[in-house]
This record gives structure tokens, C-alpha cells and sequence, in this order.
């Protein structure tokens, strides 16, 4: 079947490719509806390699999708044919010893959507166990089905930080991954979020949301707009969402006494850090790698309207014109958030 593969770095391809399309007796098979184009899509296509995972033979890209069940295992009872569903894109080893504590997101043995040498889901079908697919409550579209994945990660942020209702939040780079922490923060009870970037564009689209107050990086600084904010005490949670490794410098300075430090961003290379800024205030630091037990309450979380992630949807696309949406995402315009694919023949 035809699907948007990634020949080698810098070549994308719509072409046959063969998929395997099993469905045992646990898996559900979906016809791809929506796929969003997601940071690390990208980055294999421009750079061939995130880190430890390199590109060594062609590829499907794509991750974060919602879709129709076509088929169902003998063994799936919680879904059937004709379900509207979005997906979790990492399949752990379910006896592993990470997933029976619960952590089956940093089980070693995942196998996740477009992260080499494992075939994403550009395609018009999947196969993907049942107990990873979620259905969509009817008053989510399949565009917003497809928002969950990057949306769950904002999600995990916010559940590692124990967000007390309440707190304020500081969140570092206004990104698509620093609103969705935001967005997400605030569900959680965070009774301001303050987020900080370079660019205008990107804080205007952040700050539309009531609650979401914009620092630009050109006029003050984060500290400065922080301590404004919070006379003087400190942000309760800090996000980092950025990457970057300008960021660390004075991190912990931004946090209160005793609050939390969440690292979201991964900055490319080994990054400095005040540790004795960090014991001075004690400050918790918590990591976030994808997500685990998200999905469900996010999804709850779109249909309530408590999250609405509509407005950071930019961009749609025809299947047939997917290397021309992931030439515009290489473009990264500071006006866009996330671009969409329709692999769907009708829409
Ligand atoms: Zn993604």
C-alpha cells in the first residue's frame, strides 16, 4: 500500500511499500483517518538520526493519528468495528518489569511509531494493539484524535509535577510541546501559567488561551516576569520545554522554594547545571520521557471542552500532498503549531 516513506535522510517518497497487516488476536486494525506531523517526523527527515536512533533503511514516517476500526482480534472485546479511536503510538512489552510497575513508557523493550527501524503510520491502514487504542468520545473529531499524542505529553508533564490546585506555572518555550504543557497545566489546576519564548508569533497563538500569559525573551526576562508575577517567591513549577541549553543556566532560580523543576525539552548535547541552586531551594526535578496512562484523561479532558486544541491545528493536508506539509513544517514558521495530513480519501 501506499505510504509517505523516509527513503534516507533529506528524501521523503509516496510509494508502495509492503506493511505488515496481520491482526492477531489482541490487535485492531484501523483505517488511518488523520495523521498530525510531529518535531521528531521532522527531524529524521532533516538530520537522519535523533540521538541513539538512526535512519538505516527506509522508513514510514508519522505517530500521532486517529483513524476507523476495520477489523478486530478474537480476543478484543472493548472495540469493534466502526469505532472512531485514537492511537498510543509505543507498544511496551506488557511483562516487562517497567510495565508492571506502570512506567511501560521507559520499558526498553518499546517499540514506538517512526522511531527507527520501526514503520510510523503515514499509510491508509495500521495494525496496533487494542489495549493502546483509545476510542473518541463523539464530540471529538478525528483532527482532535490525532492531537492527543502530542497533547498526552503535556499531560505526563503535568501529572510528574503533582500540580496543587492553585499553583502558578512557568513554562520555558512556547513551542507546540510548551503550549501543550501549558494547556495542560492549567487543566490540571494551575491557576496561571506564565510562558516564555523569542518569538511574538508563537506567544500570541499560547496567550489567546484565557489563563496564558505571554513573556517575551527579547523585552525582560523570564526571572524578572516571574518575579513580578509571584513578589518575589517564585514559580511553584517550572516547565522546561525548550531544549535548550541557555535555559538551564539559572533554572532553579526561577522555581519557589521547595517547588518543582520538570524537564520536558531535550536539549542535543550534555547540559550544565547549578546543582547547588537547585539543593539551596530544594527543588524537586522530574523528567518526562513521551507519556504513560495519559490518553484516557486527556480524551476525557478534549470532550468536557476544558482543552480545546482546535485553534493550534494550522494546516491540513491531502495524503497525496504530504511531502509538501513536511517541506512547510522544515520550514518551522513561528505561525504555525501542528499540520495535519488527511490520509483519508474523503476527509
Ligand atoms: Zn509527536
Amino acid at each position: 500500500m501506499q505510504a509517505l516513506v523516509l527513503e534516507e535522510k533529506g528524501v521523503l517518497a509516496l510509494r508502495d511499500i509492503d506493511l505488515p497487516q496481520t491482526v492477531g488476536p489482541d490487535d485492531v486494525k484501523i483505517a488511518i483517518h488523520t495523521v498530525g506531523v510531529c518535531g521528531s517526523d521532522v527531524h529524521y527527515y532533516t538530520h537522519g538520526a535523533i540521538g541513539p536512533y538512526v535512519l538505516r533503511a527506509p522508513m514510514v514516517l508519522g505517530h500521532e493519528a486517529a483513524g476507523t476500526i476495520v477489523e478486530v482480534g478474537e480476543n478484543v472485546r472493548s472495540l469493534a468495528v466502526g469505532d472512531r479511536v485514537c492511537m498510543e503510538p509505543g507498544i511496551p512489552d506488557l511483562s516487562s518489569r517497567a510495565s508492571k510497575l506502570g512506567l511501560y513508557n521507559v520499558d526498553p523493550a518499546v517499540r514506538f511509531w517512526a522511531t527507527p527501524p520501526v514503520h510510523g503510520i503515514l499509510a491508509p491502514y495500521a495494525v496496533h494493539p487494542a489495549a493502546f487504542t483509545y476510542r473518541l468520545p463523539d464530540s471529538v473529531s478525528f483532527a482532535e484524535g490525532a492531537m492527543v499524542e502530542p497533547f498526552a505529553i503535556g499531560m505526563q508533564a503535568a501529572t510528574r509535577a503533582r500540580i496543587v490546585p492553585g499553583d502558578v506555572a512557568a513554562v520555558i518555550g512556547a513551542g507546540p510541546i510548551g503550549i501543550m504543557v501549558a494547556l495542560a497545566a492549567l487543566a490540571g489546576g494551575c491557576s496561571r501559567v506564565l510562558i516564555s519564548d523569542f518569538s511574538a508569533e508563537k506567544l500570541a497563538i499560547a496567550a489567546a488561551y484565557p489563563g496564558i500569559e505571554a513573556v517575551n525573551l527579547k523585552e525582560t526576562t523570564f526571572a524578572a516576569a516571574i518575579d513580578t508575577a509571584t513578589r518575589g517567591w517564585g514559580a511553584d513549577v517550572v516547565f522546561e520545554a525548550s531544549g535548550s541549553a541557555k535555559a538551564f543556566e539559572g533554572l532553579f532560580n526561577l522555581v519557589r522554594p521547595g517547588g518543582a523543576a520538570v524537564l520536558v525539552g531535550l536539549p542535543v548535547d550534555a547540559v550544565r547545571f547549578d546543582v547547588a541552586g537547585a539543593i539551596s531551594r530544594e527543588v524537586r526535578i522530574e523528567t518526562v520521557f513521551r507519556y504513560a496512562n495519559v490518553f484516557d484523561r486527556a480524551l476525557e479532558l478534549i470532550a468536557s471542552g476544558k482543552v480545546d486544541l482546535k485553534p493550534l491545528i494550522t494546516g491540513t493536508y491531502a495524503f497525496k500532498d504530504s511531502i509538501a506539509a513536511f517541506d512547510r513544517a522544515v520550514e518551522a514558521r513561528p505561525t504555525d503549531v501542528k499540520l495535519q495530513i488527511l490520509v483519508a480519501e474523503e476527509g
